[in-house]
């Protein structure tokens, strides 16, 4: 039957005036622009435009972790206390879990991070050393109490997380894992649009002795960041292919630190006007942290020679949900959100100026078949509006390209396209839409 087209009236109510206690400009756009709404401190509901956003982030993702040889699996989000009693963290991880008890009175946990789920996969199901390398991961929501959820999605309490596990026969062979990893993560924060730059990390309640975090650099950010600015130029964000240990390499000889590590002799020694000194947002966080796990946990190995041996295991997060935010802090103007195209909800805004009108519907109906099978997502605006309020919602929701339709221009066979980034507009005749959009 007749595919009905996304309109706008649908999956979307914007909001004409700023929300008062949103302070930080993706908050803001994504409460206007209808992509989520609170529920209560840092839990939200996810809105049709929103969910889409999310979606195709997690898809480019789960992609790239594909690609870096991760195999995907699903972990609940409830987990048994037990576990955490078994690795130790159970007293150590503080008011920010959130504890729970079921009916018979069994301790249980709403899961901020897996590691102790995994390592008990692991152990019931890997026995030989023939097995290993292993690598796998999940998206999942997480749950942390945090003590001021804020910013959005920038800091809640229920957030998308990916978080994958490694799992080696011993140190060298995990900390090339390592290696690739950070690799993988930089190609992944390039498919967003944006330049995430690793530094060297405290390795905090997650343990264990090399960690980077990923950080995007944006004024808004919660971290202070201070590195050589080379970093933003490497050649290594560009080529995905270079070789992982080289990249390694490249990437941490120069200087690139968060305030917890920040060492300001060391900084010092870096050339004047190369130091930058900044605000950051954390969008990823990888640890390596040997057999922490594994040895309290028994998650070993027979080894080649016949002894049994606990695997050596890293970690690697990327904050899913806190990456749609991010974007908006690192792409946007005063006019709304402009979304890079790999995670715009959709490919293209259409607006009728005038609903009802034979020319302007036909013409729609073509265009929207014509994008449609060149596999281009389209969202109609026909509502019964003024002209304006329709530039302005379509500029807020910040598709890539749009469309607009109107009797005027219908009569010499035209239309006018517009590029959300760069403003810029062009009359072009129907039939030339297509190719003047996409050539
Ligand atoms: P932060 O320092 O921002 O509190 P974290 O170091 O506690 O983060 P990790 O345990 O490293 O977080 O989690 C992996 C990723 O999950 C982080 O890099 C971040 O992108 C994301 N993340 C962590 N906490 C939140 C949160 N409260 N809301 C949204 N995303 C989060
Ligand atoms: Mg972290």
């Amino acid at each position: 039957y007749a595919h009905t087209p996304d309109a706008l009236e649908n999956v979307l109510k914007t909001m004409k005036d700023t929300p008062k206690d949103a302070k930080i400009v993706s908050h803001r756009l994504m409460l206007r622009a209808g992509m989520i709404r609170q529920m209560s401190a840092g839990l939200y509901t996810w809105l049709p435009l929103g969910l889409r956003v999310l979606k195709k982030i997690e898809q480019i993702v789960r992609e790239e972790q594909d690609r870096a040889g991760f195999h995907e699996v699903l972990m609940p989000t409830i987990q048994s206390a037990d576990l955490w009693e078994e690795s130790g963290r159970y007293d150590a991880y503080g008011p920010e879990m959130l504890r729970i008890k079921d009916r018979h009175d069994a301790d249980l946990l709403y899961g901020p991070t897996n590691e102790e789920v995994i390592t008990d996969i692991f152990r019931r199901e890997v026995q030989s050393y023939k097995d290993l390398p292993l690598n796998l991961y999940h998206i999942q929501w997480k749950f942390r109490d945090e003590i001021r959820p804020r910013f959005g999605l920038m800091r809640g309490r229920e957030f998308l997380m990916k978080d994958g596990y490694s799992f080696d026969i011993d140190g060298d062979a995990a900390r090339r894992m390592y290696q690739r990893v950070m690799r993988s993560y930089l190609h992944t924060f390039k498919r967003f649009g944006v330049t995430a730059i690793p530094m060297r990390a405290d390795t905090g309640p997650i343990g264990g002795d090399l960690s980077h975090e990923f950080l995007i650099q944006a004024e808004t950010g919660e971290s202070d960041i201070f590195f050589d600015a080379r970093l933003k130029d490497l050649e290594v964000y560009a080529n995905p292919e270079r070789d992982v240990a080289e990249a390694y390499e490249a990437l941490t000889q120069l200087y690139a630190r968060t305030d917890e590590t920040h060492d300001p002799a060391l900084f010092e020694s870096v050339p004047e006007d190369m130091r930058v000194q900044s605000k950051g947002i954390e969008v990823g966080h990888i640890f390596n942290f040997g057999t922490k796990y594994s040895a309290p946990m028994g998650a070993t190995v027979q080894t080649a020679d016949g002894t049994q041996a606990a695997v050596h295991m890293g970690s690697y997060g990327i904050g899913v949900s806190r990456i749609a935010a991010a974007l908006i802090e690192a792409s946007h103007d005063d006019n709304g959100i402009i979304w890079p195209e790999e995670v715009a909800p959709f490919d293209v805004g259409l607006i009728s100026l005038k609903p009802g009108d034979e020319a302007c519907e036909a013409a729609c109906a073509k265009l929207e078949a014509m994008l449609a099978a060149k596999g281009k997502s389209v969202l109609i605006d026909d509502r019964d509006e003024r002209p304006g309020g329709k530039f302005a919602d379509m500029d807020l929701i910040g598709l890539p390209r749009q469309i607009i339709v109107g009797p005027r221009g219908l009569a010499q066979g035209k239309v006018e396209i517009k590029n959300r980034k760069t403003g810029e507009k062009a009359e072009v005749d129907l039939d030339h839409v297509l190719a003047t959009l996409y050539s």
